[in-house]
């Protein structure tokens, strides 16, 4: 049952030569984290150990989400304490407690399941206090939002680590807790890196043959007060270990064939790219490619750990891999983005004038609006911003500049890629594809990876579809 069928593509090239026992490289330690769908059922947690078990010489690390769906069960198990509506809070305990328990009988029997049912029994008592407590007094802390989520996390690992033993995989199972240190900003705590760093080097000590787990999404403060690193979390957990441990890849399983050339639930031919930069992540994901966001990678990022996002499902697929250079130049991907608002401020004051800009800049960060794309002309400036936003004072404020026009339901279709500007037809190309589109503002150049487009919002999809099929075929 349990082929490891994921391992010989997973590694090859990715060690030279020497394969990855032939020697044992200083960064050959290797971090592995699974979302919730990775682990949502025993099923799925026998498949994430059989896609691990592989990297067991490479003293691998496995950081693990919550079971799909019950982070979710446990903000609405907050919800109902705050409510104090005790009969839907005793009714998500009692489903959350029934689905680890089924899972676990699954998973473990004999020595190891009464372990881990202590174990998790000790979580749900805690729990339970918790949601009583707060019911009780009527208040319901940031602490006990935490608390309350972090379970999740704890509970998962737990099963995995039991279900490791069942299969006589050596196993240590660490509390995150112990190890990310975290501010007390609660529902969003922010990481202590050098901190955090330490304990994880002094705590995890990788070892080649024994699989190390521990939670993600989850830390404490420094004085050992549980705290979430915010939804979704777990990502930015994993490459947090990874950087602290020098790891040689963060790999990331969810349930998507890694990073795709566009949104597949729009384009159904978008196809997975092998291989991006980590600009060019992050240029997708401020336009909507929600895979990984980038800012959970930094930490890798700053280290030059690739990123690898795999399918754990498809575990034969290549995934991509997000790195610091990746081959290959011109379009990688095109995202799209609505929900935004151009204004545009026009006046004759600008022909020959300096620090016009900054005037017009310094009204926005008065009030405090992020400007996303601009383009400038010798009598008027074009910016691009969030909708949802009242602009009416902000308005007010830029027509003592000039006169000011705002164009809702706009939306702006990016294309990434490797120095596009190098490209001579690539901005032909894409007016050629769209070519009864009117397009609003074009900007290219500003960064060497992004060419920008601002259209009606009610065209973008056709744009996409179009732009995609003639760099991407159909
Ligand atoms: N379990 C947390 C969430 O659903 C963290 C994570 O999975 O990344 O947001
Ligand atoms: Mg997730």
């Amino acid at each position: 049952m349990h082929q490891n069928t994921a391992f010989p593509l997973i590694c090859k090239g990715r060690f030279g030569l020497t394969g990855p026992f032939g020697f044992c490289s200083l960064r050959l330690m290797i971090v592995l984290k699974f979302g919730g769908t990775s682990v949502q059922d025993a099923q799925a947690m026998d498949q994430a150990l059989d896609i691990t078990v592989p990297y067991l010489p490479q003293a691998p690390l496995l950081v693990s989400s919550a079971m799909s769906g019950v982070t979710n069960d446990l903000v609405a198990l907050v919800e109902a304490v705050r409510n104090q509506n005790s009969v839907e809070a005793t009714s998500l305990l009692g489903a959350l407690e029934a689905r680890h328990k089924s899972v676990l009988a699954q998973c473990a029997e004999g020595v190891h399941h009464e372990e881990a049912k202590l174990l998790m029994q000790g979580y749900f008592t805690d729990l339970k206090a918790l949601v009583k407590g707060s019911i009780l007094l009527n208040e319901c802390s940031p602490r006990v939002h935490d608390a309350v989520l972090a379970m999740g996390e704890l509970l998962s690992t737990s099963i995995l680590a039991a279900r490791c033993r069942q299969r006589g995989i050596a196993v240590k199972l660490l509390d995150a807790r112990n190890l990310v240190v975290t501010d007390e900003h609660y529902g969003e705590a922010a990481v202590l890196h050098p901190l955090t760093r330490k304990r994880i080097r002094e705590s995890v000590k990788p070892q080649s043959g024994l699989l190390v787990i521990t939670q993600g999404f989850i830390g404490a403060t420094e004085k050992g007060v549980t705290t979430v690193l915010g939804r979704g979390g777990s990502d930015y957990s994993g490459s947090i270990f990874g950087a602290a441990l020098d790891a040689v890849e963060v790999q990331i399983w969810t349930d998507v064939d890694g990073i795709m050339t566009t949104d597949p639930r729009k384009v159904p031919t978008a196809r997975s790219i092998p291989a991006i930069t980590y600009a060019e992540a992050a240029e997708l994901a401020f336009f909507g490619a929600k895979v990984v966001h980038p800012a959970t990678i930094q930490p890798a990022v700053e280290k030059s750990i690739p990123v690898l996002v795999k399918n754990t499902k498809n575990p034969l697929h290549p995934g991509t891999v997000i790195c610091k250079e990746a081959p290959g130049q011109g379009l990688r991907a095109i995202a799209g983005r609505k929900g935004a608002t151009l204004i545009t401020v026009s006046s004759s004051r600008m022909l020959n004038a300096y620090g016009f800009l900054r005037r017009i800049f310094e009204i926005f960060d008065r009030h405090q609006v992020s400007v996303d794309l601009i383009a400038t002309s010798e009598v008027s400036v074009s910016m691009t911003v969030e909708e949802k936003r009242d602009l009416s004072i902000l308005v007010n404020d830029l027509e003592t500049l000039g006169s000011v026009r705002v164009e809702s339901g706009v939306a702006i279709l990016c294309l990434v890629g490797q120095e596009l500007w190098k490209d001579n037809r690539l901005v032909a190309r894409v007016f050629e594809a769209i070519p009864d589109l009117p397009v609003r503002m074009i900007s290219l150049g500003s960064s060497e990876i992004n060419l920008s487009m601002v259209l009606k919002a009610s065209d973008l999809d056709a744009a996409v579809a179009a732009v995609h099929r003639a760099f991407f075929g159909t």
